[in-house]
């Protein structure tokens, strides 16, 4: 695995946030994603569905060993393959191993974040197998040499006019901003490639214990024509995607459109079971499902678990003061936004992550908007305080210090704001928080406290 660049946040936010442009495309984007979510959560009841999908995942990841064994059991004998990858390196060598065996030379790919997650593409390219995107907005980013920014829309930081001048000089089309134009060109170069590729991966949206189904959502069928109209399919997805039972789903297909994209159900829903019978047309010759571990297991019977929930909708990003300002390539991680700001130190290691707790405003939008329930912005707290507790909190230790003692003294409270309200109208109190104040204005207190004004207005009627 690469390093990761999480551990450069403060350089990374530093240069996003000074892209003007770039904050205008995300804030129209986000500001637009999280009104259709408002709206198409009018017609249902939000809190009821929240809590019973909490319920279930809460069922799921508490009895995770058992039910992957089912799902094993079942897939098997839906005639798939089931491999458990500890590591990214382990997946990835098994994938590979997978395509040698087929003689693969050419690969579709459907959306997944855990794809991106063990880096995958760029693994296979490096042994000379072809690996294309298929997803509109992923094919988008794959031409441009870039990584996804966003969970559920990996291009939301291009405007249109970007995307159309991509799109002219890497696959040579006319240069129009039409959005109908430029998807039917994108459709005309991928579909040459669905019919040449060998073999297909996808992620997976759920996994079913119950009966080994492995359950694909999508808007695009593209990940449809990767997982069908191809020689073998490789399903690539985290251990914390089974479910116990197929009815559950009733739950999770109401609340994941809805908060992802704002949709009642998303276009496609594929239902996979495993290779085609002797009695289909089309379809798979094989299945493989690839289960990856990489810190997941860890995180069982601890205060995090319930980051385990997570259905990567991207609700949290959408309303995220935080992600709308400085986007995900500044988090320098696969998963950015609140909910990447936890599974990242989760999954890699807080050494690897160690800012990205702290670059949350604790507001509390993404908790009010998840659709299982995860109190985001109290796991984030909780972070802070173990990353704090390693590094013995230096500086901010020493403030909150006496900040707690200053509270708890009046007189020295007195003191303190007085002095505070001299301080605050000098140009040094500036310069004292710059980096605080690049981006904000530092409010001018006033003259005299309420406690001075009060005295001097007493008796006066
Ligand atoms: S944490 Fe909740 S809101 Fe954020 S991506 Fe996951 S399920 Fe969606």
């Amino acid at each position: 695995m690469t390093e990761l660049k999480s551990r450069n946040f403060k350089r990374l936010y530093k240069k996003e946030i000074a892209d003007q442009k770039l904050r205008a495309n995300l804030k129209k984007a986000t500001i637009q994603a999280s009104d259709k979510r408002n709206d198409s959560f009018a017609e249902v009841d939000f809190n009821f569905l929240r809590n019973e999908a909490k319920k279930i995942k809460q069922e799921s990841v508490s009895h995770l060993n058992d039910l992957l064994s089912q799902f094993e059991d079942r897939a098997h004998k839906n005639n798939c393959t089931v491999f458990y990858a500890e590591s990214p390196e382990k997946a990835n060598a098994y994938i590979l191993e997978v395509a040698r065996k087929n003689a693969v030379k050419k690969i579709v790919k459907s959306k997944s974040m855990v794809t991106e997650e063990i880096q995958l593409v760029p693994f296979l390219e490096k042994y000379g197998i072809e690996t294309v995107e298929t997803d509109l907005g992923e094919y988008i980013i794959q031409l441009a040499g870039e990584t996804p920014s966003h969970i559920t829309a990996p291009a939301i930081h291009k405007s249109r006019t970007e995307i159309a001048q991509l799109l002219h000089d890497k696959i040579g089309i006319e240069l129009n901003d039409d959005p109908a134009f430029l998807t039917g060109e994108a459709r005309k170069a991928l579909r040459e490639k669905f019919l040449s590729a060998e073999m297909g991966i996808s992620g997976a949206n759920f996994l079913v214990a119950e009966n080994g189904t492995v359950v694909v959502v999508e808007n695009e069928g593209n990940a449809r024509l990767s997982t069908s109209a191809v020689k073998v399919h490789v399903v690539v997805t985290g251990i914390e995607k089974v479910i116990p039972r197929f009815s559950d789903l009733r739950i999770f297909m109401r609340l994941l459109g809805r908060s992802a994209t704002g949709q009642k159900l998303t276009s496609y829903v594929s239902l996979i079971r495993g290779p085609r019978t002797d009695k289909e047309k089309d379809g798979p010759e094989e299945v493989h499902i690839v289960l990856l571990d990489n810190g997941r297991s860890r995180l069982l019977g601890s205060e995090h678990q319930e980051v385990l929930h997570c259905i990567r909708c991207g609700a949290c990003l959408n309303v995220c003061p935080v992600y709308r300002n400085i986007g995900g390539h500044a988090y320098g991680s696969v998963y950015p936004g609140p909910i990447g700001s936890l599974v990242t130190p989760l999954f890699f290691g807080p050494e690897n992550a160690p800012e990205l707790p702290f670059a949350s405003s604790l507001c509390g939008n993404c908790t009010e908007v998840c659709p299982v329930g995860i109190s985001i912005h109290h796991q984030l707290l909780a972070m802070r305080q173990e990353i704090k507790s390693e590094t013995k909190g230096g500086l901010e230790k020493f403030v909150f210090k006496n900040f707690r003692k200053t509270m708890l003294r009046p007189q020295r409270y007195r003191l303190f704001s007085r002095l505070a309200r001299i301080f605050s109208s000098t140009p040094i109190a500036r310069k004292a928080i710059k980096g605080w104040t690049d981006y904000r204005d530092l409010p001018q207190l006033p003259s005299r406290s309420f406690r001075e004004i009060y005295k001097s207005n007493k008796g006066k009627g």
